[in-house]
């Protein structure tokens, strides 16, 4: 793996009330293998050259455990926006546990998200973590043949599954991420059924969703490539119906009523503020019991 020079590592998160009360964010690594027909970190705005390639920052660890003391307030950390850090090069270097630890030893949280099932690894250090732990396992669709074809070099969506259910068992506050519902392609009502219902079964806490796909520039060509490649047709489908749109959502209105109805009914959270009352107030009872 090439290494990247990097002035910084850690950074203040300018949205964290939207995005799972984050304080801060970080991605470990520069670009993701995971081959997502629909990343949006593909877009031209983020300018990340070679996105399939997998790039890992100069002296990073120590970098980031020189931020970390030295910042005046501890908040949680978001990890996974950009690219995800459970990379197949993440089993050889350990880079992602080695910044769970400093996360760990610096009194900070974490707010993290991953389509891999390496994450149980860091199992015992997430259950060390005093301050915040929220993991997010992102699943779009609950057929494995079909997430094979949507995010073909990363986990199918049944070992995903299973990592909420182990992360689950050991007590740590976890979730899905439907994210994003793929009009045509993963908007099916039972598709949706399934994830919550599986969600539930496997013992997330939650089911978060945006709703649509975004498509802009470059993400979209790629998007539109892969359609070509697996879903015949649906490239003519999404450009009579969307045309040069960034949001496309699913033609089925009833999707966002039949999504909060299933939530409701296997008593998971869904709202953005909820979860993130729900992990906060998850580590202050842990801290109680701790005592
Ligand atoms: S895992 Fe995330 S960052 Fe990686 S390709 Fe998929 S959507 Fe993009």
């Amino acid at each position: 793996m090439d290494f990247i020079p990097a002035k910084t590592i850690l950074q203040k998160h300018a949205h964290g009330d939207q995005w799972f009360g984050a304080d801060y964010n970080m991605n470990l690594y520069k670009g993701c293998p995971h081959g997502c027909i629909y990343c949006d970190s593909r877009s031209d705005c983020y300018r990340v050259e070679n996105f399939d390639t997998v790039r890992g920052k100069a002296n990073e660890i120590e970098t980031l455990e020189r931020e970390l003391q030295t910042r005046k307030r501890r908040g949680v950390v978001g990890i996974g926006a950009m690219s995800d850090t459970y990379n197949p090069l993440e089993k050889q270097y350990e880079i992602t546990r080695k910044a769970l630890l400093l996360i760990q030893k610096y009194g900070f949280g974490v707010s993290l998200e991953t389509k891999s099932d390496l994450i149980v690894r860091d199992t015992d250090i997430f259950t060390k973590i005093k301050a915040g732990v929220i993991l997010k396992l992102s699943i779009t669709a609950a057929d494995d043949e079909l997430s094979k074809k949507i995010e073909p070099n990363v986990c199918a969506s049944s070992a995903r599954f299973r990592a909420v259910k182990t992360l689950s068992d050991a007590g740590l506050f976890t979730g899905v991420l439907l994210c994003p519902i793929i009009p045509f392609i993963t908007d099916a009502e039972g598709n949706i059924r399934d994830i919550i219902r599986l969600a539930y079964e496997n013992g997330a806490k939650f089911v978060w969703s945006p709703g649509g796909v975004t498509l802009r520039d470059s993400q979209r060509e790629y998007f539109y490539k892969q359609l070509d490649k697996h879903f015949s047709g649906l490239k003519e489908q999404y450009m009579r119906t969307f045309g040069n749109s960034y949001a496309c959502h699913s033609p089925n209105k009833n999707l966002a009523v039949l999504f909060k109805e299933e939530c409701l009914k296997y008593g998971l959270l869904y709202k953005m503020g909820d979860i993130i009352r729900g992990y906060k107030k998850a580590e202050v009872e842990q801290l109680t019991l701790d005592i």
